[in-house]
């Protein structure tokens, strides 16, 4: 039974050397009880910030305890009522292929309604995310420009996806010529910008958005944003959803000022962590369903194959190899 935890914490950006793979006995289940088996385990951006010993929304991982997440998994025993063997669960669990745990805070999940691995994805976390970021902050309308960074990642292609079902102009900004071509011709953006390749982002997301921003969905931060928010419109919306720019720094990033720009262009600019929206969590995956069942949202995932990939699916989340959300399959149900 393999279990992957925190050996050190990262200086900088995250190595293969700050994880480590142990091994333990698989517990035999007491009354309330299951025993779980890992089908699908989710690497998210979020997760390096609990690598560090900081005060954020969440506690840090402990150095020598699993690294958690959320993990797809299947009941193969079972000593809880509310639970049956065969069952699938979604729910925040550790890097482990079994795993006994008590039930509580497990979310059953219908194999029938979506392929299982859509749950930590466009029905779960990160399709939440983009749901209540745009919707709620960015309230985009019909003929409105929005813009996008991160654009090709678990949470920005439904972003944008979603703004071109409310009728917007949508402008997604990527690292890849391959996920830009991904975004336009097979999403559906209206533009993408490659800021890795373009030379002057500044003058290409102002090309791109001749009519201005007027809804930034940010998931990066630093220069990206800095480009956008030279284009913002007055009563322009932006939501703070992500700063991965960030998150490998060892000391404070410094950049524009923005505030000048949002005061004279009365902007409103709103961070937020998707569970601020949990009461809201029914309404919103029940549409995003709809949505998907549909065929009005396109999905996909980059998927790895087998538990010892783990730290390096994670690891790929900071130089952009996925497209649409990363995971691991680590056992088939
Ligand atoms: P993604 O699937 O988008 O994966 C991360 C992507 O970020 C990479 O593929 C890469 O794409 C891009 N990236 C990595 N480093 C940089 C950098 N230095 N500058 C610009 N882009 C970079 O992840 P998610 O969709 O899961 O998350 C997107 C963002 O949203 C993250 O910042 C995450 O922390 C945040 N988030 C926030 C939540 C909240 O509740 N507020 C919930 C979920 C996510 P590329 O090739 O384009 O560089």
């Amino acid at each position: 039974n393999k279990t992957i935890i925190l050996s050190s914490r990262p200086k900088g950006t995250p190595t293969q050397d700050n994880f480590e793979f142990t091994q333990t006995d698989v517990a035999t289940i007491e009354e309330g009880e299951v025993l779980l088996k890992a089908l699908y385990i989710s690497v998210d951006p979020y997760m390096r910030g609990r690598m560090s010993d900081v005060k954020s929304y969440v506690a840090p991982y402990e150095v020598g305890k699993p690294i958690m997440g959320g993990v797809v998994a299947e009941v193969l025993e079972s000593k809880n009522e509310k639970l049956q063997k065969g069952a699938v669960v979604v729910g925040n669990l550790p890097w482990q292929q079994y795993v006994v745990h008590n039930g509580k805070g497990l979310n059953p999940i219908d194999p029938d309604m979506a392929p299982l691995s859509y749950h930590l994805g466009i029905l779960g976390m990160p399709g939440l995310t983009a749901y209540f970021g745009l919707l709620h902050i960015g309230q985009p309308k019909e003929g409105e420009t929005v813009v996008v960074s991160g654009a090709a990642g678990a949470v920005g292609t439904v972003v944008g996806q979603i703004a071109k079902l409310k009728g917007c102009r949508v402008v997604g900004i990527a690292g890849s010529d391959d996920k830009i071509e991904y975004l336009v011709n097979e999403l559906g953006f209206d533009e993408g910008i490659n800021y890795k390749t373009t030379v002057n982002i500044n003058e290409a997301v102002a090309k791109a958005c001749p009519d201005g921003v007027d809804v930034y969905f940010d998931n990066v931060g630093g220069e990206i944003s800095d480009a956008v928010y030279h284009a913002l419109n007055k009563f322009s919306r932006i939501a703070i959803c992500g700063q991965i720019a960030f998150y490998n720094n060892t000391s404070p990033a410094t950049g524009l000022r923005v505030e000048p720009i949002l005061l004279k262009k009365s902007v409103l600019m709103k961070g937020f962590i998707v569970n601020d929206y949990t009461s809201e969590f029914g309404h919103a995956a029940k549409e995003l369903t709809t949505w998907l069942q549909e065929g009005k949202l396109q999905y996909q995932e980059s998927v790895k194959e087998g538990f010892e990939q783990i730290p390096e699916a994670f690891l790929g989340l900071f130089s952009g190899e996925n497209t649409g959300k990363q995971l691991v399959k680590v056992a088939e149900r």
